[in-house]
């Protein structure tokens, strides 16, 4: 006798993803109206997966310098489903001579004290990127927060230091193997969501840092970061887990390390996520012949 339990399973799951975007988006709560529950017990639904470890002091990895973990051995096969980002020519077009920056130093050179949009004049520091210009991996944020408008160096505060630890203890690499940098360069006031004519003028020098990097994989930070670069509007707790394609490269969304600040229990999601990484780049697994932490 079929007792339905696949479909409340089901059900239970979009419940659950569902308020994790909202919770992400920043609700905080629901009104208390009559036959509406409570969000707090709504929320507290296990998720669907609990096999893999939290990513901090998991054990040993192998670090994955830039080409190592080419494709072999069935580690490393093309992902199955797979969105493509928009072409992003027209947006290199858009600043003459951004296309012919030959390094990341040139970059930088030709953003200068960019006064490009209305963000601007708010900023402390213009928050470039940072990490290694060769590196095979690269992790890209909403947009700087107070801290880093302060040091001028993306994914420092207390996101930062989770990020780092993701990195280094999760994944065994150094912060300064991989490449960090944001979606917008300057610092939204009051960390709001930066706006679509700031998106539009910054974006193109994301696009020449993928370019020039030309990692072989993206993870994608947060709901911001990862719907601009894939101009959708889907919910990140849908585009999680799932590769997809921004400019030719490989791009695996996850939460933001914000968003796991307020929400620890959602590390082990993040965790599935960058254990696809980790073997789409052909890092070891903990425990697997890698380094000790
Ligand atoms: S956010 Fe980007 S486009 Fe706007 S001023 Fe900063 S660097 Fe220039």
């Amino acid at each position: 006798m079929d007792d339905g339990a696949p479909d409340r399973k089901l059900i239970l799951d979009s419940v659950r993803d569902y308020i994790a975007q909202l919770v992400e988006e920043g609700l905080e709560g629901v009104p208390k109206s009559p036959g509406t529950a409570p969000i707090a017990a709504a929320a507290a639904i296990p998720p669907a997966s609990s096999r893999v470890a939290e990513p901090a002091g998991n054990g040993a990895v192998t670090p994955s310098p830039r080409g190592a973990g080419s494709p072999s051995s069935g580690e490393a096969k093309a992902p199955a489903a797979m969105l493509k980002a928009s072409a992003p020519l027209e947006l290199l077009s858009r600043y003459p001579g951004l296309e012919k920056t030959g390094d990341l130093g040139a970059l930088r050179a030709f953003i200068g004290e960019c006064q490009r949009c209305k963000l601007a004049p708010l900023r402390k520091n213009l928050v470039f990127g940072v990490g290694n210009p060769n590196a095979g991996l690269m992790f890209v944020g909403e947009a700087p927060g107070a801290d880093e408008d302060v040091q001028g160096e993306p994914f420092v505060g207390r996101a930062g230091q989770l990020l780092t630890d993701i990195i280094e203890r999760g994944m065994g690499l150094r912060r300064a193997d991989v490449y960090i940098c944001n979606v917008i360069k300057c610092r939204p006031p009051e960390n709001r969501n930066p706006e679509p004519d700031e998106v539009a003028a910054c974006e193109p020098f994301l696009i020449r840092q993928i370019d020039l990097v030309r990692p072989r994989a993206i993870v994608g930070l947060g709901t911001f970061a990862v719907q601009s670069l894939l101009k959708v509007k889907t919910p990140i707790s849908r585009l999680r887990g799932i590769w997809h394609e921004v400019h030719g490269v490989q791009m695996m969304p996850t939460f933001h390390p914000a968003y796991l600040l307020r929400n620890p229990s959602e590390k082990r999601r993040v965790w599935e996520d960058i254990q696809q990484v980790m073997k789409l780049l052909g890092i070891a697994p903990p425990g697997r012949g890698g380094r000790s932490p």
